[in-house]
């Protein structure tokens, strides 16, 4: 039996071709795909290395669970569901306190092992998470979600006010999600104005620190001391430097954007770190476990459902699984002008 797949045969050569349908592992599930969400690090995959060749990309995916290798995800058969990507070892105790996200050792879908820019996909039946009536649709923005509710949830407490640095998808959800779980005002910080306008219609403030002071903007939003928490989703050396200059004395700034080159940090920054004694720490993916109900992807799918998580705005093109090769080569070249690119399959 075969599928049709985008397969990266080698460095930076993606390929729409025909592959066998991979077959079940004890445990698994196979879900027929029907979203799958493109990400930064798929296209850091594609671009700038895979570890492994051949291999099948993508793990922001929605689809409909066709067959189950045993009885462990008999009950899933039939549902639409999404699935969490951390394959965790096992045995470490990070894994046995269901804290995926920390074991050194994880499998990731769509990076060790195949992922979902494919018609089918398998998953062990503890990663699978029915939608329970959300659309297939805004079920693909669940994981990119859930990783800024693990962010969020590892600040010390909700803030009264916070800034967000970067305006690609993990950006603007975060800004999202931190209005949602409580926090009352968010200025997000961009690298140009393209996505100015679409920031201030989701009713946050709009910094470009390429042309404006941060501070003299935080100031004049009455924050001449800096906000309590920062998000750095950007992963670049000017928004890590923003991020420790936006935030307050004893104020946390928590790293989620991914660093691709060197970090060299601005004396003043790095003097901050210091003089306002910040606790600067990093947020890894999320958190999930069959029957946890109070996981990052619990509390995203929650946010989501209640529309305090606008999926729509996010959702700016949807491609077939066939465009896939060119729409990547597309999105690579001008990184940054889209939000999130669905692909239907
Ligand atoms: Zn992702
Ligand atoms: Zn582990």
């Amino acid at each position: 039996m075969k599928m049709n797949a985008v397969v990266l045969e080698k460095h930076q050569h993606l390929v729409y071709k025909q592959v066998p349908i991979p077959a079940l592992k004890p445990g698994e599930v196979r879900i027929a795909v029907k979203y799958c969400g493109v990400c930064g690090t798929d296209l850091h995959i594609v671009y700038d290395g895979s570890l492994r060749y051949p291999h099948i990309p993508g793990h922001e995916i929605t689809g409909v669970v066709v067959e189950a290798a045993d009885e462990e995800g008999d009950g899933l058969i039939g549902k639409e569901v999404t699935a969490y990507g951390i394959i965790g070892c096992g045995h470490c105790i990070h894994c046995q306190n269901k804290d995926y996200s920390k074991c050194q050792s994880y499998t990731f879908v769509g990076a060790a092992r195949d992922g979902g820019f494919a018609e089918y996909v398998n998953y062990p039946a503890r990663n699978v998470i029915p939608l329970a009536g959300l659309s297939l649709r805004s079920g693909a923005l669940i994981e990119p979600t859930a990783v800024t509710v693990h962010a969020i949830r590892l600040l010390r407490e909700i803030p009264k006010s916070s800034v967000v640095i970067g305006t690609g998808p993990i950006g603007l959800l975060a800004a999202q999600a931190l209005r949602a779980m409580g926090t009352q005002d968010t200025v997000v910080v961009g690298f140009s104005d393209r996505k100015a306008e679409l920031v201030r219609s989701l009713g946050f403030g709009f910094v470009n620190c390429t042309k404006e002071s941060v501070a003299e903007r935080l100031a004049a939003r009455g924050y001449a001391d800096g906000v309590p928490a920062v998000l750095e989703c950007s992963g670049q050396v000017t928004g890590l430097n923003c991020a420790l200059n936006a935030a307050s004395p004893g104020g946390e700034v928590v790293m989620v954007g991914i660093f691709e080159s060197d970090v060299l940090l601005d004396a003043k920054a790095c003097h901050g770190i210091l003089r306002k004694e910040l606790r600067v720490f990093g947020s890894w993916i999320s958190s999930h476990s069959a029957g946890q109900n109070d996981s990052d992807w619990c509390v995203a799918m929650d946010l989501i459902r209640c529309g305090k998580i606008d999926t729509e705005q996010m959702i700016t093109s949807e491609i077939e699984l066939q465009d896939v090769p060119a729409a990547l080569e597309q999105l690579h070249s001008a990184r940054g002008a889209d939000i999130k690119t669905l692909i239907h399959v």
